[in-house]
């Protein structure tokens, strides 16, 4: 079971990550939301990892372990990021299925499904200012890299630095979705702190899924 081992390091790396980043991902909720988006991802990740040492240990392959992950990230979290990262992580761990180490195809379809199902919750769009600003660039360009036979090592980089930029460049927009729209003007000059989590989430791990 390398590859569930994989995936469990890689929500032991974002449970790691999400605690150092959970006052920055607060301040930055702050201004123009309820401001606990730092601690809402940490409760979400850190549940995630619990139930994913208790899948692993009763012999669950990656893909049921990344589902149980999810499920419990959404109980956990509160808050509508970690519904949203929930489910995606549960609809990731379902395409990407049990079998040993995914062909860049799957892998390819399993952040899609990710994306897709966010995308279908939350009904949020491209230049609404919230994760999928982040979300839909990475899923775009992990696709057109590594479909055409880029190493998908290589091919999940290139996508979490163009996520990245992305995630920066919401500061320039206006939130339309979620807790902070009444607040939007106050919004504009910081980016989306859920744009920014989830890019540098997938930055951090990419050397474990591929
Ligand atoms: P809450 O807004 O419930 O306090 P969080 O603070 O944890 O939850 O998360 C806020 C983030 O959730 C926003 O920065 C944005 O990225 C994301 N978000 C809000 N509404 C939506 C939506 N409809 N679709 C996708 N993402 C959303
Ligand atoms: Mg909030
Ligand atoms: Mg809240």
């Amino acid at each position: 079971r390398a590859y569930a081992s994989q995936c469990l390091q890689a929500l032991d790396t974002t449970a790691a990550l999400l605690r150092d980043c959970e006052a920055m991902l607060g301040d930055m909720d702050a201004i123009a939301g309820d401001g606990d988006h730092g601690r809402g991802m940490v409760r979400g990740s850190a549940a995630a990892l619990d139930a994913a040492t208790v899948a692993f240990e009763r012999g669950a392959g990656a893909g049921s372990l990344l589902a149980a992950a999810g499920d419990a990230w959404a109980d956990k979290a509160g808050g509508t990021s970690g519904v949203l990262w929930g489910a995606g992580l549960r609809a990731f761990g379902e395409r990407l299925g049990d079998a040993e180490t995914p062909t860049p195809d799957i892998l390819a379809q399993s952040v899609r499904a990710f994306a897709d199902r966010i995308s279908n919750l939350g009904k949020a769009e491209i230049g609404d200012k919230t994760m999928m600003d982040a979300l839909l660039p990475f899923a775009s360009s992990f696709e057109d890299r590594v479909l055409p036979g880029a190493a998908a090592e290589d091919a999940w980089a290139a996508a979490a630095s163009d996520a990245t930029e992305a995630a920066a460049s919401t500061a320039g927009l206006r939130p339309l979705k979620g807790r902070a729209r009444p607040l939007a003007e106050k919004s504009i000059g910081t980016p989306d702190p859920g744009a920014t989590s989830l890019a540098m989430v997938f930055a951090a791990v990419g050397p474990h899924f591929t």
